[in-house]
């Protein structure tokens, strides 16, 4: 079956370990853990760089590449970010840039790579307009207004640009988000559920086991079917696999079609 990541991409690249958004939801973190890459949680929050992996010659990919993956674009990683998109770049890759955006390093890459524009394609990932949503589950990721800067930012500058609602923290609000956003959008809006709670949230007070029962609850199928009712007939909205599997929209087949 064809999930997460390898919806969108055929390749997965990284180039740190850590960052300081320090997402409750975060898998990258679970996962970084269980091959002990940090030793625990609150090693998350810093920033390393996998030098190997900066001064890695880049092949042309068989389809679009995800970069990052398991972190994200800080000022911390941004000069071994660029230097992993350059050889991408130059290799012939189209690159599937997804992130919480800072807008001082969506400026820094639209600068540098305005010329290969065509090979980029920016996912910003927007889950909520709600600052007190966005400060609980993303304590440190930039604000909804710096994530919705950066998207006009990416647009006006001529890059293909689209949207991750994933995972969609705010069910209640996610149309009048998509009303706001879709007029800088060119590409796609990906709406997609909060995956494997158990697994990815550690319950360690009554305002997180609060929020987990909201989203539990906003998760409910009838209200994933409901909300696919309401924007089903938008042209640039597509569905990830944790709702395809509640409404009955068939499972991509093949890893990287981004559709
Ligand atoms: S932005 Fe991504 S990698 Fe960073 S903490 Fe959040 S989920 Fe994890």
């Amino acid at each position: 079956m064809i999930s997460g990541t390898r919806e969108w991409a055929v390749a997965e690249i990284n180039c740190s370990v850590g960052c300081p958004h320090a997402c409750r939801y975060c898998y990258a973190r679970v996962a970084a853990l269980k091959k002990g890459l940090i030793d625990s949680v609150s090693d998350w929050s810093q920033t390393r760089t996998l030098d190997a992996e900066v001064e890695a010659s880049r092949p042309l990919y068989g389809g679009q590449v995800m970069f990052p993956t398991a972190h994200d674009i800080v000022e911390d990683n941004l000069e071994e970010v660029l230097q992993v998109m350059s050889r991408l770049l130059e290799a012939g890759n189209k690159i599937l840039i997804v992130s919480k955006p800072s807008s001082f390093c969506i400026e820094q890459i639209c600068d540098r790579f305005s010329r290969q524009r065509s090979q980029i394609l920016f996912r910003f990932t927007i889950t909520s307009r709600n600052s007190d949503i966005l400060r609980f589950w993303e304590p440190g990721a930039p604000t909804y207004q710096e994530r919705f800067e950066s998207l006009r930012l990416a647009f006006d500058r001529g890059f293909q640009t689209s949207v991750s609602i994933e995972p969609m923290l705010d069910l209640e609000d996610v149309q009048g988000m998509i009303e706001e956003i879709e007029s800088y959008v060119s590409h796609s809006i990906w709406i997609g559920k909060l995956n494997r709670i158990e697994e990815r949230v550690q319950i360690v007070s009554s305002e997180a086991a609060a929020e987990v029962e909201r989203i539990r609850h906003e998760q409910k199928d009838q209200n994933i079917i409901d909300l696919y009712e309401a924007l089903q007939e938008r042209p640039l909205v597509r569905w990830k696999e944790s709702i395809k599997l509640v409404v009955g929209l068939p499972l991509a087949t093949e890893s990287g079609l981004d559709i």
